[in-house]
């Protein structure tokens, strides 16, 4: 039987706030443990919530990026849960009156673009953190003390659901992609991984291909990048496959990954069906976002979707690698089309923005790619080292491919041969040993030829041709 994979997300994302998500303490997660605090994040009693209004702004701009419709009306609603890190012993969050909802994203890929929905982006504070000390790797297991940090308590947290869209490891990794250039794009969040401010849970099953039903679900939990994430999902559609092949059926529950240990099995656990008892944070009144905020303001602030620029690239021939690559910043993708709309195919554009400008550190955003188009459509042509000055150059105020074009050496026959000929008659007793078996002549007469058109003949041109009449 041939099996599907049925794969929904959700992302959290750390918002770049100067300030907290409910009181005026600034964000630092990573600064010194515990200077990042206050009564109100370290939930003493008596201390009420403020709303961050950027964090608020924020969030819709998310929202209107990935297509959603925001809310007249959205509340806050505590999460109960108790755990060391979590001081309130609630999270303040939202549940069924989120900001954001039903959104779409277009997803391009080799084979086309793929439609995943957007459930909702809602906006919640972050935990604090536990340092586990005295143990191996900062494990808990061995430690000999927990610590709590609370800098890390009350940032602001988007949360990004999408429906159960996906259906590969490699699209699962590619939205991921997407969806982290967005978030940058916008201004919104750093969401570096490696500090934290980009999280992500993976739900995956499987189901017989071409029906619409859903499975029972596994929930995949600290991914700490997309290449391992997407090895993750792989091995758990293979997993879950084998199961059902052998006649046996899927349990739910949730596979903990060690970020540090990319060869270590997860760990799990019984998925718990937990109650959170919601219910509206009774210190906060609604949001009303269509009151304070036009969403016509707020849509013209948003840059280009980096899927729709995506999108673009791959149209035009681009392989999904070398897209992705000149998608991971909008001024590399702009150079691309300047150069293609200077003629430049689209394999050659790509290779140039990728390589060349990449290893000259040329910023691509100052360089004219018309003028440097003119190079470019000529570097078969030009010496490597004048090539590579032009490159080097290409971003300065007046560049001009005119002094490097003059550079350009001579390839063509009609200029040529007269040199060829005249050298070949020059010297007739090297031409009759080389056709006698010398080849190894071939080099003098290159030589000679080189001199004569003081290297402005292009070396390549000149073997070949060299070749032919020698051959005669
Ligand atoms: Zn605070």
């Amino acid at each position: 039987m041939k099996w599907e994979a049925v794969i929904g997300l959700e992302i959290h994302v750390h918002l770049k706030t100067r300030t907290k998500m409910f009181c005026r303490c600034a964000v630092g997660a990573l600064d010194d443990p515990n200077t990042r605090t206050c009564p109100v994040c370290l939930a003493h009693p008596g201390t009420l919530p403020v709303p961050n209004k950027q964090a608020i702004e924020m969030t819709l701009r998310l929202g209107l990026a990935l297509g959603c419709r925001v809310a007249e009306r959205a509340i806050f609603h505590r999460k109960n849960y108790f755990y060391p890190d979590n001081p309130k012993g609630y999270q303040i969050s939202q549940y069924d009156e989120p900001l954001c909802l039903n959104g779409r994203l277009r997803l391009p890929g080799p084979d086309g673009v793929a439609e995943v929905g957007i459930t909702r982006a809602h906006l919640e504070e972050d935990a604090a953190k536990t340092l586990h000390v005295g143990g191996a790797e900062g494990r808990i297991r061995g430690a000999t003390a927990s610590l709590v940090d609370f800098n890390r308590a009350g940032t602001p947290l988007v949360e990004i659901v999408t429906e159960p869209d996906i259906r590969s490891a490699e699209q699962a990794r590619r939205f991921l992609q997407v969806l982290r250039r967005t978030v940058v794009e916008l201004g919104i969040s750093d969401a570096e991984m490696e500090k934290g401010s980009l999280r992500f849970d993976v739900n995956v099953s499987v189901r017989p291909g071409g029906s619409d039903e859903l499975r029972t679900r596994t929930e995949l939990k600290n991914m700490n990048s997309f290449a391992f994430a997407a090895r993750g999902i792989e091995r758990e559609i293979e997993r879950q496959i084998a199961i059902y092949e052998s006649g046996g059926q899927v349990e739910q529950e949730t596979l903990h990954f060690d970020p540090s240990r990319e060869d270590a099995p997860p760990l799990r656990s019984k998925e718990e069906a937990q109650d959170y008892r919601y219910f509206p944070e009774p210190d906060l009144l609604p949001v009303e976002p269509l009151r304070e905020w036009s969403l016509d303001e707020l849509r013209a602030t948003l840059p280009e979707s980096p899927a729709a620029r995506l999108e673009r690239v791959l149209a035009a021939g681009v392989d999904l690698r070398d897209a992705e690559a000149l998608n991971a910043e909008p001024e590399r993708v702009s150079l691309f089309e300047a150069l293609r709309d200077a003629g430049i195919e689209a394999k050659p554009a790509a290779t140039f923005v990728l390589n060349d400008i990449t290893r000259h550190e040329v910023d691509p955003a100052r360089v004219n790619g018309a003028e440097v188009a003119k190079v470019l459509r000529d570097r078969d042509q030009i010496p490597r080292e004048a090539f590579d000055a032009a490159v080097a150059a290409s971003a300065t105020d007046g560049f001009s491919a005119e002094e490097y074009l003059r550079e350009r050496t001579v390839a063509d026959a009609s200029e040529l041969d007269p040199v060829i000929d005249r050298i070949l008659s020059e010297n007739e007793q090297q031409v009759e040993a080389y056709r006698g078996g010398k080849e190894g002549l071939l080099g003098f007469f290159v030589g000679q030829v080189m001199r004569e058109t003081q290297g402005k003949a292009n070396p390549k041109a000149v073997n070949d041709r060299l070749r032919e009449k020698l051959a005669k």
